[in-house]
């Protein structure tokens, strides 16, 4: 992750020679800077996915596919809820539910998840036998995100808040509703839950993104996932969490069993 949290989300996914970035939630300029210092030239990529409109998601998309000749790729709904029609960007691929996509080596497919955003999407990045799963801002887990992480080597989701720390905050009632709805975000305990439950036998890492600095305390959301998992019997998933500044190269290898020479994913 180059970057992680409402002051900006971007993720750097590459795979077989194809690099994409999931969100451009960062400045243009910083995410410049920071791709250049993971050695990656912003022109190289080949696709930006957008994941919905939130500024902390979307902020420069529009100037860096403009800035770098990168087409973005999203919803529908996110298409037009950022105005790209006008915008004069280097092009724009619709994702549709479900539907997988094909980005050079690496395969896209778009989840659906609960948000308060046009049309937001997680998606399932695969490579061979290799996969990953992205999603950050869903209100709560349903079961089609469920089972199409289910097979993946590796899954980033946000663990976004302690409830108990968000009710006695200092932020607006109406703000608080709207991080504990349906359509919100999810909660440490949200995460428990899915780590618990809802798991593939397949993951062996698990990076835990967009944690509130105001409501929520990195301590907090390591142990309760570290407990979750122990009840699961699967101590061996590493965990690693994000940081506003983003975390350096997480090497995802193929499964065990994999036929010799199965591809390999990196995800910054
Ligand atoms: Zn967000
Ligand atoms: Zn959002």
């Amino acid at each position: 992750m180059l970057g992680s949290g409402s002051s900006g989300n971007t993720t750097l996914v590459e795979a077989q020679g194809t690099r994409l970035l999931v969100d451009a939630g960062l400045s243009c300029r910083e995410m410049g800077e920071r791709l250049d210092s993971s050695g990656v030239d912003p022109a190289s990529l080949a696709a930006v996915l957008v994941s919905h409109e939130h500024q902390d998601h979307a902020r420069s998309a529009a100037a860096f596919s403009r800035r770098w000749g990168v087409r973005l790729m999203g919803s529908a709904g996110t298409y037009a809820a950022l105005g790209l029609e006008e915008a004069g960007i280097a092009g724009y691929d619709v994702l549709e539910p479900n539907r997988e996509v094909q980005v050079g080596a690496i395969t896209v497919r778009p989840v659906p998840v609960p948000h308060d955003a046009s049309g937001p999407l997680a998606f399932v990045l695969s490579c061979g036998d290799t996969a990953i799963g992205h999603a950050t801002d869903l209100g709560h887990l349903q079961r089609g995100l469920v089972e199409a992480f289910r097979a993946c080597d590796a899954v980033l989701i946000e663990s976004n808040y302690d409830a108990g720390l968000l009710r006695e905050g200092s932020y607006p009632w109406s703000v608080k509703a709207r991080i504990l709805g349906a359509w919100g975000h999810l909660s440490n305990d949200d995460i428990g839950r899915y780590l618990a439950q809802g798991l593939g036998e397949a993951c062996r890492t698990v990076v835990l993104a967009h944690i509130s600095q105001n409501n929520n305390h990195p301590e907090l959301v390591r142990m309760t996932a570290e407990q979750a998992l122990q009840r699961r019997g699967r101590s061996e998933v590493a965990l690693t969490l994000t940081t506003p500044e983003g975390t350096g190269w997480l090497e995802v290898e193929p499964p065990a069993g994999a036929p010799r020479g199965a591809k390999q994913l990196r995800l910054f």
